[in-house]
């Protein structure tokens, strides 16, 4: 079997609630195209890998990857990359928060010519904090990257062949697709897509994890936050010279001050939080370069089970 045209890649952890729903819409959206469907399992825990196993058996177009563990959402996808095999690629999640029926509109939009469909969730339905969360991190990596897309968060999105290539080879361990492949593309594009609630299981990402996605997100990909801890220290430095300044003026003027010996605290207590974040910002970076010197593979396949795939390249 030559290759298909179209290959949609999709994580999976513990999501077998959805996976026979996700099969059944992506086939109708895409009736008649070339395609595969690329699920990864990323180590689930439930039913989920017997369930694409069954699917794989039964539908040539569909190809399921087995990871040996739990890797996360990005690892995940970058294996589907590697598996995959068509001339455009799509990402969605398996949670069918993002309709596979807007996968037409993301192939159009590669067939076009553009490297890269980026996708803004109209109507987002997510938690309120979250939401505004994800929009101070997107305009955060939007500065530091320097090219605009207005939402990284959105995972239904469309890659060529050679950005996915270029993708899976670049990547670091705490690679942020969406971000990192704006980094390479040469012809972007960005499309609105409809956004629905999460209807089965529930989110893998808790407030944690988020906040951990967010710090990989903003030091990934510049030294902004580094810059700002040097500039934050130095306006403090600055401020700290110009009370003394006034202090001496006032021990002239008014004589020695005895009293705020809390405001003293106060004062103490923030410089402190400030150089304890400081610590943890640079903390940030120094835990990036020990997981790229180490050089641990970001995903590993285990198996890739097909029964369309007959060249048998797993
Ligand atoms: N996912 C994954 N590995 C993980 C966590 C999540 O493959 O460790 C998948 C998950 O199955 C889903 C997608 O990544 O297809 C997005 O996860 P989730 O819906 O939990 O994230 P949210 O929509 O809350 O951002
Ligand atoms: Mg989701």
């Amino acid at each position: 079997m030559s290759a298909p045209e179209i290959s949609v890649v999709v994580p999976v952890y513990n999501e077998e609630a959805s996976l026979h729903e996700l099969h059944e819409r992506v086939a109708k959206a895409l009736d008649g195209e070339s395609y595969e469907l690329v699920l990864v399992d990323d180590g689930s825990a439930d039913r989920s890998r017997e369930i694409l196993r069954e699917l794989s058996a039964a539908h040539p177009e569909v190809v399921a990857v087995e990871l040996s563990r739990n890797y996360g959402q990005h690892p995940a996808v970058l294996a589907g990359f590697e598996v995959s095999r068509g001339l455009h690629v799509v990402t969605l999640d398996a949670d069918l928060q993002n309709p596979p029926e807007e996968i037409p509109r993301i192939v159009e939009e590669l067939r076009a010519g553009h490297d890269i469909v980026g996708t803004v969730r109209e109507r987002r339905q997510d938690p309120w904090l979250r939401k505004r969360v994800s929009g101070l991190v997107n305009r955060v990596t939007t500065a530091s990257l320097g090219v605009g897309m207005t939402d990284y968060g959105c995972m239904l999105r469309g890659y060529s062949r050679e950005i996915a290539e270029e993708v899976v080879e670049l990547a670091e361990r705490s690679a942020f697709i969406p971000a990192l492949a704006t980094t390479l593309a040469q012809n972007p594009v960005e499309i609105h897509v409809a956004h629905g609630e999460r209807e089965e299981g529930h989110s893998k990402y808790s407030t944690l994890r988020l906040m951990r996605l967010g710090a990989d997100l903003v030091t990934g990909f510049s030294l902004l936050p580094i810059q700002l801890v040097s500039i934050t220290g130095m306006a403090i430095a600055l401020l700290g010279v110009a009370f003394a300044g006034f202090l001496m003026v006032r021990r002239l003027i008014v004589g020695p001050e005895v009293e705020g010996v809390f405001t003293l605290f106060a004062i103490l207590f923030a410089f402190i939080g400030v150089l304890m974040l400081a610590v943890g910002v640079v903390g940030e970076y120094v835990a990036r370069i020990y997981a790229e010197v180490r050089r641990r593979p970001i995903y590993r396949i285990r198996r890739v089970v097909s029964s369309g795939r007959t060249d048998g390249d797993t």
